[in-house]
């Protein structure tokens, strides 16, 4: 569904990802995990035309390399950005609209924000209220819904369960364990990697701009060398 080759992602004359390539088949939950710096924000927004990157990113069959953003959001790429970035001063509601922008069917969106609002009771009786109001966990939580607004095919997630309570932390892998199981396709970054691992079929250890281990979290999980690396991140 998604596959890039040799991707490049710059900012200005520093390169931050040197030619990385990688797939997401539909249906998958794929991660890539890595240290800070290591290039995974980077590669998230070079998929979501935000940053500037060279080399191929297909998507569904369409080349996607210097097309807008708003072109790939109308292609099915929504993303729940690293730090959530929900509008705190604007409502509940509102960050769910917002989220459903390149739509037009005014029934459809209204179902599903009542959708959320069932999901989420909590997001349910704020939604008048600003979004700043809610927790770090409430946030994301609205963040991934907001995503989802926009009806994508894929997914992205950009460290969805930084900052959070370990318990928080669980509910919101049960989310995207629960997102997966109903079919949606998943690129995840994380760097909690052993419960990444466990709702994902694919992950990639991406350090320093490169690839540096790849293969099914089965696979990896019997890696007790990279394993012990991988955790000892998040
Ligand atoms: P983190 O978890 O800390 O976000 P990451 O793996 O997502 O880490 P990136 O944020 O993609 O890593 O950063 C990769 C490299 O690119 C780092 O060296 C970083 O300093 C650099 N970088 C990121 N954003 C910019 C920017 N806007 N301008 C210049 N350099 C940047």
């Amino acid at each position: 569904m998604l596959d890039i080759r040799n991707l490049k992602v710059l900012y200005g004359p520093i390169e931050a990802v040197h030619g990385i390539s990688l797939r997401v088949e539909e249906g998958q939950c794929v991660t890539l995990l890595g240290p800070n710096g290591a290039g995974k924000s980077s590669t998230i927004s070079a998929i979501c035309g935000v940053a500037k990157a060279t080399g191929d990113i297909t998507f569904l069959g369409q080349d996607l390399l210097g097309t807008e953003i708003e072109d790939r959001v109308r292609a099915g790429i929504s993303v729940s950005p690293e730090g959530r970035r929900i509008f705190s001063n604007l409502s509940v509601e509102a960050n769910l609209q917002l989220g459903a922008g390149i739509r037009t069917d005014r029934d459809g969106i209204e179902a599903d924000i009542d959708h959320w609002f069932t999901t989420f009771p909590i997001l349910g009786e704020r939604r008048t209220q600003s979004a700043g109001t809610l927790s770090g966990g409430e946030q994301q939580m609205l963040a991934i819904a907001r995503a989802l607004m926009a009806k994508p095919k894929i997914l992205l997630l950009d460290e969805p369960s930084l900052g959070l309570a370990p318990r928080i932390v669980g509910q919101i892998f049960d989310m995207i364990e629960q997102l997966k199981s109903e079919g949606m396709t998943i690129l995840l970054v994380e760097q909690n990697a052993r419960q990444a691992l466990r709702i994902s079929d694919y992950a990639y250890l991406l350090n320093t701009g490169t690839i540096q281990a790849e293969g099914t979290t089965a696979t990896l999980g019997q890696n007790d060398e990279l394993m012990a690396k991988l955790t000892g991140l998040g």
